[in-house]
């Protein structure tokens, strides 16, 4: 079936009582028939639920709706993003060991990777996403894996995922891609070579900004060699299981959801499940909105006379329009960055005043909602840095992030257009 179809879906048959709605199990834990059945449940001999931090029935249909969409064989939902990639790397990676990232992230994992992860042992070294050699010189013996983002969130970069996947792969180590600006209706990374894939569903997949979230989906595509010592050897905190023996295609998964998941806790709640399976049913016609009032919004920024400069890679004539060409569908999703400017000012203040003249366009630091929303780094998220250090972080004093959103383009432009003008007055 198609994605759309599949978006609505997937992953549920009605139960006994015929609820068309995905039921939430709002449970923290399930019953045992008797001994024996929580004997056969722990002895791993009986499939069933536990308790909530391993499986639930809602957060089932949520992992298969997205494993499905995706196209991959097993998926683990997370209380957040965050959880979710912190989950992946550490399902790869050990004390020693290291990976090679592209250095364009979401902030959040850049100190994730920079910082927390260093204190932890594992070092991530940065490469540059826009050159995918400078990759292969960082990869050294104890190298666990690639990361990327399909599109940079907040440059609105887009990454040569084919490429960057021939390199993990002739060195015997995956890809693992951070789809969340793209959702699966614009980029489905497994085609492209990625091996995992992982999502922050609280941005275009949730849709609503109710609800923090995240997943893991696994191609199974990957064979797992002796460099993953903790997929291949037996678990003896598992029964002696080793993953790739005994799991099929799955193993990744598996583990991350049976050890790490279990160990470490960061489950979603059944309701936030609930949430964002209302987000995921119409997401497919959000994100064609979305692109359709974004590319509109870049053509009227790029030609109004108090924008210094317009990146959005839907644009024709942007750096990475041909990457997106052939893994976004020419689309960037609604996130783009732009610099203001007016006769009378410029950088940091023009900036600022351009945010505080919006009327409509939200201020505050999330993208992917189906409101359109707004941030000034340089005020906010990046307001400790100098303009020199802004310069060097790829963010200029007088720049611009919007997330685009689905309400009617007029009314966006109108709000945006009033603002660009205050910036004469
Ligand atoms: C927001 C975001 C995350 C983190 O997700 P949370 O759900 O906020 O923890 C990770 N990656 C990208 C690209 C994001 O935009």
């Amino acid at each position: 079936m198609k994605l759309e179809t599949i978006a609505l879906h997937a992953g549920y048959t009605p139960d006994s009582t015929k609820s068309v709605a995905v039921p939430i199990y709002q449970t923290t834990s399930y019953s045992f028939d008797d001994t024996q059945y929580g004997a056969d449940l722990f002895a791993l001999r009986k499939p069933g639920n536990i308790y909530t931090r391993i499986t639930n029935p809602t957060l089932s249909v949520l992992e298969e709706r997205i494993n499905a969409l995706e196209g991959g064989v097993g998926a683990v939902s997370f209380a957040s993003g965050a959880a979710a990639i912190t989950t992946a790397v550490q399902n790869l990676c050990e004390v020693g060991q290291n990976i090679v990232s592209a250095s364009t992230l979401y902030g959040g994992t850049a100190t994730l990777f920079a910082h927390t992860f260093r204190r932890l042992g594992i070092e991530v070294r940065f490469a540059d996403a826009d050159k995918p050699e400078t990759f292969k010189s960082l990869i050294d013996e104890n190298t666990r894996a690639i990361y990327c983002e399909t599109i940079g969130n907040p440059l609105g970069n887009i990454t040569d995922i084919a490429a960057l996947a021939e390199i993990a792969h002739q060195n015997e180590i995956p890809l693992v891609v951070d789809n969340t600006v793209a959702s699966p209706f614009l980029c489905r990374p497994f085609e492209f070579g990625a091996d995992i894939v992982v999502h922050s569903l609280t941005k275009y997949l949730g849709g609503h900004g109710t609800s923090l979230g995240g997943i893991i989906v696994d191609s199974g595509n990957f064979a797992w060699n002796k460099k993953f010592a903790m997929l291949t050897e037996p678990d003896i905190t598992y029964h002696g299981i080793s993953y790739a023996k005994d799991c099929g295609k799955a193993a990744y998964a598996v583990r991350a959801r049976v050890s790490i998941l279990r160990d470490t806790g960061a489950a979603l709640s059944p309701f936030n499940a609930f949430l964002i399976l209302q987000g995921v049913e119409n997401c497919a016609l959000r994100m064609e909105r979305t692109c359709e009032n974004a590319i509109k919004v870049a053509e009227f920024l790029s030609k109004h006379k108090n924008v210094a400069w317009v990146n959005y890679a839907g644009l024709s004539s942007n750096k990475y329009h041909n990457l997106a060409e052939k893994y976004t569908k020419g689309k960037a999703a609604g996130i783009m960055t732009f610099g203001v400017k007016s006769s009378k000012l410029s950088g940091k203040a023009a900036g600022a005043l351009f945010q505080d003249s919006l009327k409509l366009i939200v201020r505050l630091v999330n993208i992917g909602d189906s409101k359109s929303l707004v941030c000034h780094p340089a005020s906010t998220t990046h307001s400790q840095l100098s303009d020199e250090e802004l310069l060097a972080a790829g963010v200029s004093p007088d720049m611009i992030r919007l997330s685009v959103g689905v309400e009617h383009i007029d009314d966006i432009i109108a709000d945006l257009n009033q603002a660009l003008e205050a910036l004469d007055k």
